[in-house]
């Protein structure tokens, strides 16, 4: 099984954290943090037009001068979601800049904030100076748990943890994961390609069953159009299975409801990345500056049940002892 999803660390663990999330098939790819990036290059920073923000402490915000950077001038839109202020964290950052020279510019960023009743939204124009300009208020669940985007494909959703300012915690879910079966298609004197993709989407789509479409078929020595019948293609060609889950939880103590929380976000996820820059021995600083151990991160990945768990956001003070902090979170995470 090929999966949708290729999720990878900006940095490493000591570094700012961030989590790059490439979305197969799509050319596309999402960034939860916006700290330090200069280890993604500028292809792939613009690959990542959906940005999830925990909160805006500067590890984690430092990071949005360099995209928007990189997005000026290249016809880019780019979406931001994260706690409240964060429309006025946008505005601080783009008036810290002249723009008298960038009415040609495409550039479109769209901040849309959480708030406990709805969702806050403001749009910046290149073309327009990036003079903030508001959008109504968009009503979203009162479920700790809310979504904040949601494609054909995917959802993403978001949790506010205690930080003792709201920290948002993510995850990541793909719908249903479409497995296409090659032997089958071998067997049909198929081939692979672009129309594979087509069917897929229209399984995210939801399409119905007697749904038709006209595929282009690429053969060795021949194109051929051929029409087939979406679920006749579905019950031939490609198995379907449970949807890759990914989460990511930083900056967060550990107290009662935060944990019931993160559990209830990393349930089941096939990756967790959580925060872990404390060992436990430190766990009166870590709750002090609300933060976790290593120990904790492994407590909650073992009762949520997730697959594989990466702990990161380091903290510096111990520095050369990386591997103890992940043995500790391991440890824990396996029930030693
Ligand atoms: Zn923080
Ligand atoms: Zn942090």
């Amino acid at each position: 099984m090929t999966p949708s999803f290729s999720s990878y660390l900006v940095n490493h663990p000591f570094g700012d954290p961030g989590l790059y999330v490439e979305i197969k098939w799509a050319r596309r790819a999402l960034l939860f943090d916006l700290g330090q990036n200069e280890a993604l290059g500028p292809t792939r920073l613009l690959r990542a037009g959906d940005i999830f923000v925990s909160h805006t402490h500067m590890d984690h915000f430092i990071g949005f001068d360099r995209i928007l950077r990189v997005a000026l001038g290249r016809g880019k839109a780019l979406r931001l979601f994260g706690p409240p202020g964060l429309i006025a964290n946008v505005t601080g950052k783009l008036q810290g800049y002249t723009w008298n020279l960038v009415d040609g510019y495409p550039l479109t960023i769209e901040v849309h904030e959480f708030h406990v009743h709805e969702i806050r939204s403001a749009t910046f124009l290149a073309s327009e100076g990036f003079e903030p300009r508001g959008a109504a208020p968009r009503s979203r669940s009162n479920t700790a748990v809310f979504s904040v985007l949601e494609d054909p494909m995917f959802t993403v959703q978001a949790m506010a943890l205690n930080h003792r300012i709201p920290s948002f915690g993510y995850a990541l879910q793909e719908q249903f994961h479409i497995n296409v079966n090659k032997e089958k298609l071998r067997a049909e004197g198929l081939p692979v390609g672009s129309w594979l993709k087509e069917l897929k989407q229209h399984l995210w789509q939801g399409q119905p069953d007697d749904f038709r479409f006209t595929a282009t078929l690429f053969f060795e020595h021949r194109r051929e159009e051929r029409e087939f019948q979406l679920a006749e293609a579905r019950d031939r060609f490609v198995t379907i299975t449970r949807g890759q889950k990914i989460a990511y939880v930083v900056d967060a103590r550990y107290d009662d409801e935060n944990e019931a929380k993160i559990v209830d976000l990393a349930r089941e996820a096939d990756i967790f990345y959580c925060e872990a820059p404390y060992l436990d021995r430190d766990a009166d600083k870590a709750r002090e500056r609300y933060h976790l151990t290593a120990r904790q991160a492994g407590l909650m990945a073992r009762k949520a049940g997730v697959r594989t768990l990466v702990v990161f956001h380091f903290s510096p003070r111990y520095t050369g002892m990386g591997d103890l902090i992940v043995k500790e979170a391991m440890e824990a995470f396996a029930g030693a």
